[in-house]
Order: C-alpha cells, then sequence, then structure tokens
C-alpha cells in the first residue's frame, strides 16, 4: 500500500494539490510496515481521515537500524567530509523552501496549526534549523590542547553513530527539522519516529531527502506508536543515543529503557508550567499583547506555553481587563480561513484532557473568568481561550502542564515572593519578566529556575539560540552550537613525540 496520498485543497489561503508518501521512510525508499497494518492520520478540525499510513513495528526498527548503521559506516559518519554533509542538508533547505506553501498547507491540515502561521513563521523557522547546521557540518572539530614539548594532544569530536529521534504533535515539522539538522550535520545517522498522529510532513520532507541525494539509510522514518516503535527504540541495542521531545512522563519511561539497554545517551525536551511575570511598570499593551501570544499561540500546545501569568497588584486589574480582551478578540475557526488565529486541538483525546483540567479547576474553586467551554459546541476540537482566576498554589491548573489554550492570572506583591512562586513548580522550560527597570530584568531573569528566560517578549526562538529545561523539563539542549555538544563524542588523543621510557 505504500503509495502516496494526495489531496486537491481549495481553501481561500491556498489552492492546489498537496501530497505526501503514506509508507516507511527505511532505506533511502518508502517501504509498507512488516505486518501490512496502517495508521488512520485525522484532520483535527473535522475528525475526518485524511489518509492511512503504514505503521511501523519493532522489526521495522531493527531494519532501519541497520540501514542507519551500514550507512553510517560506509556512507555518511566519518567515511564523509563535514562539507559533504553541510552541502546535502543546504539542498534540503532549498527544496524546502521551494515547497514552502505545500508545506504549510500538510501540516495546517494534520496538525490544526493555522495556515498563515505556518506560512510565514514556522516553515521558514523550520528551513532555517536547516540551513543553519548546514553552515555548522564543516565546522565541527575538535582542540589542540598543549600540554608539554614530547606530546601533541588533542581531541576529535566524532559522531556518536546510530541516533534515535522521538518527536511530538504539537509542532511537528518544526521538531522534525531542529532535531534531524544537528544530528546529520555531526555526521550521525538517524532513525526517527514522528508522532503517530502527525506524521505527513515528515514523510513528504523524505522524498526531497531523497531528491537532494542523501546516501541510503541516513535518515530513517518509522511511523508507529510510541508503545511499540517508541520503545523497540528506546531499547535497543544498536541504538547509541535517543533524542526525544515529548512528555515528562514519557521521557521516564524513555530513560528508564534506555538505561536497562545499552546505556544510551539521552537528551529529553520535556514538559512546562512556565512563569511569566510582569511588574507594575511594564509597558503594559505590551505585555498584554506578548502574553496573549505566550500561551494561546497554537491552541496553547506549546511546552514552553506561558500558562501561569503573575501580575504585580498595581496593574493587575488593567491587565486582566485588557489581557481578557485579547482573548475575546482571538478568531478560532478553521485553520484554513485567513481571519482565524486559533485552530483545533490535536485530537478529541486531548480536548476532553483539557476539558477536565478546566472542569478540575472549577471544582477546586477557582474563577473562570473568561472561557472554559468549549467552541462551536459539544463535539469539536475547538476550545475558547480561557483565563482562571482566584487559584491558589496547590490546584491542579496551578501544577500540571494543560497543554491548551488556558491561562492563570495570579496577583502579586512583592519581588521576592513572585521569584518562590515562580520556580514553585517540577519544571523549568521557560520564564519571562516584563518590566522597564533593567536592574529587575537581570536580577528576576538571573534568580529564575528555567532553560530560557525572555525579558519583556515571549515565543521567541532562533536556531542559534540554546532551548531546553531544567529540573523536570528536561535534560541537554537542543538548538544552537550546544545541541551539537550532544551528537558528538569526544576521543583526546595522546601521541608520543620522542618520550623514552627508562
Ligand atoms: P508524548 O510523550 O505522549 O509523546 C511524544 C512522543 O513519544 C510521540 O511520538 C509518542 O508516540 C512517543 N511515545 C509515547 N509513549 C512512548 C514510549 N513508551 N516509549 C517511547 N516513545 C513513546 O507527548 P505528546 O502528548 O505527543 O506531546 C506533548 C508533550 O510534549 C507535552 O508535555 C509538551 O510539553 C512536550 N513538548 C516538549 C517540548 C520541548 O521542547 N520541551 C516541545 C514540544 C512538546
Amino acid at each position: 500500500m505504500h503509495s502516496s496520498w494526495s489531496y486537491n485543497l481549495e481553501t481561500p489561503v491556498y489552492v492546489g494539490k498537496i501530497t505526501a508518501p503514506t509508507g516507511l521512510f527505511i532505506n533511502g525508499a518508502f517501504v509498507d510496515g512488516s505486518n501490512n497494518s496502517t495508521i488512520d492520520v485525522l484532520n483535527p478540525t473535522t475528525g475526518e481521515v485524511i489518509t492511512q499510513v503504514s505503521e511501523g513495528t519493532s522489526k521495522d526498527v531493527d531494519i532501519a537500524v541497520e540501514a542507519a548503521e551500514t550507512a553510517f559506516n560506509t556512507a555518511w559518519g566519518l567515511k564523509v567530509p563535514g562539507s559533504v554533509r553541510g552541502k546535502l542538508l543546504a539542498k534540503l533547505a532549498t527544496l524546502m523552501e521551494e515547497s514552502t506553501d505545500e508545506l504549510a498547507a500538510i501540516e495546517a491540515l494534520n496538525s490544526g496549526s493555522t495556515y498563515t502561521v505556518m506560512r510565514e513563521w514556522r516553515v521558514p523557522m523550520c528551513i532555517a534549523f536547516i540551513r543553519y547546521y548546514a553552515g555548522w557540518a564543516d565546522k565541527i572539530s575538535g582542540q589542540v590542547i598543549e600540554t608539554d614539548e614530547r606530546k601533541l594532544t588533542y581531541t576529535r569530536h566524532e559522531p556518536i553513530g546510530v541516533v534515535g529521534q522521538i518527536i511530538p504533535w504539537n509542532s511537528p515539522l518544526l521538531m522534525f527539522a531542529a532535531k534531524i539538522a544537528p544530528a546529520l550535520a555531526a555526521g550521525n545517522t538517524v532513525v526517527m519516529k514522528p508522532s503517530e498522529m502527525t506524521p505527513l510532513t515528515a514523510l513528504r520532507v523524505c522524498t526531497m531527502v531523497q531528491e537532494a541525494g542523501f546516501p541510503p539509510g541516513v535518515l530513517n522514518v518509522v511511523v508507529g506508536y510510541g508503545n511499540t516503535v517508541g520503545a523497540a527504540m528506546s531499547s535497543h541495542m544498536k541504538i547509541d543515543m535517543i533524542s526525544f521531545t515529548g512528555s515528562t512522563l514519557t521521557g521516564r519511561t524513555i530513560m528508564e529503557a534506555a538505561a536497562k539497554s545499552n546505556l544510551k545517551n539521552v537528551t529529553m525536551e520535556l514538559g512546562g508550567k512556565s512563569p511569566n511575570i510582569i511588574f507594575n511598570d511594564a509597558d503594559l499593551d505590551q505585555a498584554v499583547k506578548w502574553s496573549t501570544r505566550g500561551i494561546f499561540l497554537n491552541q496553547g500546545q506549546m511546552c514552553f506555553a506561558g500558562s501561569r501569568i503573575y501580575v504585580q497588584s498595581g496593574i493587575y486589574d488593567e491587565f486582566l481587563t485588557k489581557f481578557t480582551a485579547q482573548a475575546m478578540q482571538r478568531r478560532i475557526g478553521d485553520p484554513f480561513n485567513p481571519d482565524s488565529n486559533q485552530g483545533p486541538q490535536i485530537s478529541s483525546h486531548q480536548t476532553e484532557r483539557i476539558m477536565g483540567y478546566i472542569k478540575s479547576g472549577i471544582e477546586d474553586g477557582a474563577t473562570v473568568h473568561y472561557g472554559g467551554y468549549r467552541h462551536g459546541g459539544e463535539g469539536g476540537n475547538f476550545i475558547t481561550p480561557t483565563i482562571f482566576t482566584n487559584t491558589t498554589p496547590g490546584m491542579k491548573i496551578v501544577r500540571e502542564e494543560i497543554f491548551g489554550p488556558v491561562s492563570i492570572v495570579i496577583k502579586f506583591d512583592d519581588q521576592e515572593d513572585v521569584i518562590r512562586q515562580a520556580n514553585d513548580t517540577t519544571y523549568g522550560l521557560a520564564a519571562a519578566v516584563f518590566t522597564q527597570n533593567i536592574s529587575q530584568a537581570f536580577e528576576v531573569g538571573h534568580a529564575l529556575k528555567a532553560g530560557t528566560v525572555w525579558v519583556n517578549c515571549y515565543t521567541e526562538l532562533s536556531p542559534g539560540i540554546p532551548f531546553g529545561g531544567y529540573k523536570q523539563s528536561g535534560i541537554g539542549r537542543e538548538y544552537g552550537s550546544y545541541a551539537l555538544e550532544h551528537y558528538v563524542n569526544v576521543k583526546a588523543m595522546h601521541v608520543n613525540i620522542g618520550h623514552k621510557l627508562p
């Protein structure tokens, strides 16, 4: 069945054909899964089946790992110079760029992100990631470390080998691009598992990987479920490293499997419950706009969502009024409607889960200041932007990641107290501080236990700037040169120059 799927879209923003293969991508070719079963891929806007893709199994993981290992030993890794890897990645970026509109359309259809955001921002960012690491590929090198006259000591930064990568559904193409690019640039070969819900853009990009001329087996994509394909990858004896993005719960399971098998290296990008702190002297209108983006963009399905908004008492009422006005102005609807800036949640399961959190907030005594209901009635996956007030620190909605358009606005008085509250979480992915006082911005920024701190902005990401979490939000860093450190083994070479033992 490993043909391909194509569809003619006629929307106000995109008219044309979109297409993607439906097989697994192993050893440079699209193939059926070993048990010939399929997974339905749904359109979150309508709940309808878009297409069916091959379901991978642990056997397919074995086949993909073997292809990746062979490619590593013969056609990639230390067998080709970095400049060759860089050239191929640059070619891939160009091919993606030529298909920006189509990639944006596939992603909007499959993930529910609005076409406009995909087209203007997210797909270009994916391309920027590939290009950024294309530039790095021939600049990864060790150091000569001077010791004494009779010794040449230097390090080599060698690729690790076969890397397994597992990604979620909330920003599928961005996760895919940001994961494969540093791994491939550093010379590793990859077995990637996209989310079973959102595999289409990854598969479409695999056709470009073919066209760019990557050697077979360098990148393999095995679509499948977490408890089969994901578990097989985590415990695989020939996968040398797992780079995972997803929930903290799954991250724990993967780490256990990694520890029990070959003690493979792991990097983890996990969940968050990020604080966004707004002081009395902040530029209020700007703080409101960034905060709106910080929690409601992508339907709140962002690991770094600013879900706990702490507002100093002097501006609390005014902030709440203006923030509520912004929430009310969110235009919820079809991701292909140019007027929409909020699409559906990814699935009915996630919608139910978020509604469960809203219910628990109400039962715990918090006030729904705005929203709290499904947009368009029962059945659909749309949720009105929601604002809770009158929460207490122990409530589930204050402590747990909701991963939907649900914000909590909390009043505070002094700096020390808000830092304590902000850090009172098991997570530490991101945080923000809004103030015009430069000393306060640095003081608070340095005191927050988070991998990213935004000052007077939110959601700003860049391929060159590291991203990752403190505490249970992750292990290691993605993006920038920091990501590359995880994808190499450092070898120290001691070369004796005429030092003879007596
Ligand atoms: P998830 O953990 O359920 O799934 C993520 C991926 O792991 C999927 O591909 C899934 O199939 C796979 N998986 C599930 N069980 C597995 C298992 N036992 N072994 C191996 N793989 C398994 O997460 P999700 O619901 O898809 O994504 C939402 C979560 O991802 C949120 O917690 C969010 O914060 C987090 N996230 C983090 C970042 C970050 O950069 N820190 C970015 C995006 C999303």
